[in-house]
């Protein structure tokens, strides 16, 4: 299929990458892959992505919200799921029933968590969070003994597993991630001597897998570098690992404007002589930026985009690639001919993390999936 004749624009998401990236973080720690597709997979696709990695040897999936939990069962993935954050308590009975692990850092929420869980019929299978230095969610190290016995004596709940959540394993300096991981193995070892210790105990995000070993335990839990994009600037990825994501659209319309018109909303931009100009169906409703200076490949070489991004459309600067044609394919993250602008590229000029590009594509942009 010839993607630009379906679509105004669309993602190519390739699922042998996303395999390839998991049997690498397999092969090299040596334990348990949870796979975090929260946020629809980073913007590539829960389900699809999910199914991949788990067909790739990952054995947990990690998800933010109870409806993201829920989207994978009802997908018809049964593997283990755990949802890393905060649920609202009316959704507790549904997700104990469908057998999805809920976090916990709380007495309060122990016990009535165990009262659902008993209410349900099943136990709910709970891991508690320690917070050792990210001050988002978790309860104090010193208290975590406690509420792991608290767990353990109730009927109703299961005490699964523990875990933590490093604020700085990605940047350059070790040191705010040794304090963390220090934090963190007394109370394993804690929990160790009194015979407390659940099955599942996890620390690491990409950025620890890829630094961590120390903090690898029993499963790592992989995100970003799961989808073949770097974790930071100052924590580069291996060589093996490879990008899942490309965003592509077409030229819908090209056309010489003599000197002196202005360009899209606002005409900030206006043409000085003869010029060749491009449109192109994406815009901000797909989740790309309006901001200036935006770069697009055409035909392998990299073209500006010119005027005001406006809702649905984007205008281009064609002079550099004469033989540009209405239909050709538009590179907007991917590799093309030589070229390639990676999501990297484009969050350092929109002035954020390839995180947030790649998790703020729209609904409506499909998702075409290449691979296994
Ligand atoms: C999002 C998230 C991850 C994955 O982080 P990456 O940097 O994408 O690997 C791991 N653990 C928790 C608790 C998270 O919220």
């Amino acid at each position: 299929m010839q993607p630009q004749m379906h679509y105004a624009t669309w993602a190519e998401v390739d699922l042998g990458a996303i395999a390839g990236n998991v049997r690498f973080f397999r092969k090299t720690t040596q334990r348990a892959v949870m796979a975090v597709v929260k946020a629809n997979a980073y913007g590539h696709g829960a389900a699809p992505v999910a199914r991949a990695a788990l067909e790739a040897g990952a054995s947990w999936l990690a998800v933010a919200r109870a409806g993201e939990a829920l989207e994978l069962r009802e997908a018809g993935l049964a593997a283990p799921i755990l949802i890393l954050g905060y649920t609202s308590p009316a959704r507790w009975m549904e997700l104990i029933r469908a057998g999805v692990s809920l976090t916990v850092w709380s007495e309060a929420q122990i016990v009535e968590m165990a009262a659902a869980g008993r209410q349900a019929g099943k136990p709910a299978h709970l891991h508690l969070k320690v917070d050792t230095g990210m001050s988002r969610l978790g309860t104090e190290p010193e208290q975590a003994p406690l509420l792991a016995e608290k767990i353990r004596k109730l009927e109703g709940v299961l005490f699964e597993g523990i875990f933590t959540h490093f604020a700085r394993a990605d940047e350059a300096d070790p040191a705010p991630t040794d304090a963390q991981s220090t934090r963190f193995r007394k109370v394993v070892e804690a929990l160790e001597h009194a015979g407390m210790r659940p099955p599942w105990v996890h620390a690491s995000n990409s950025a620890g897998t890829l630094r961590r070993p120390e903090a690898w335990y029993d499963l790592v839990r992989v995100g970003i570098a799961m989808y073949g994009l770097e974790p930071s600037r100052a924590c580069p990825l291996p060589e093996t690992i490879r990008p899942a994501l490309a965003w592509k659209s077409s030229l819908a319309m090209v056309k010489t404007l003599p000197p002196g018109r202005g360009i899209s909303y606002g005409h900030v931009y206006t043409t000085t002589r003869d010029e060749r100009i491009g449109t192109i169906p994406v815009g901000y409703a797909d989740g790309f930026r309006r901001i200036e200076g935006n770069v697009v490949l055409v035909r392998g070489r990299r073209v500006p985009v010119i005027g005001r991004v406006t809702m649905d459309q984007i205008m281009v600067q064609l002079d550099g690639v004469p033989e540009a044609q209405v239909g050709d394919v538009v590179v907007l993250i991917g590799r093309q001919q030589e070229e390639c602008i990676s999501a990297e590229e484009v969050a350092e000029r929109w002035g954020t993390i390839n995180y947030e590009v790649t998790s703020g594509l729209a609904a409506r942009v499909p998702r075409l999936y290449i691979g296994p």
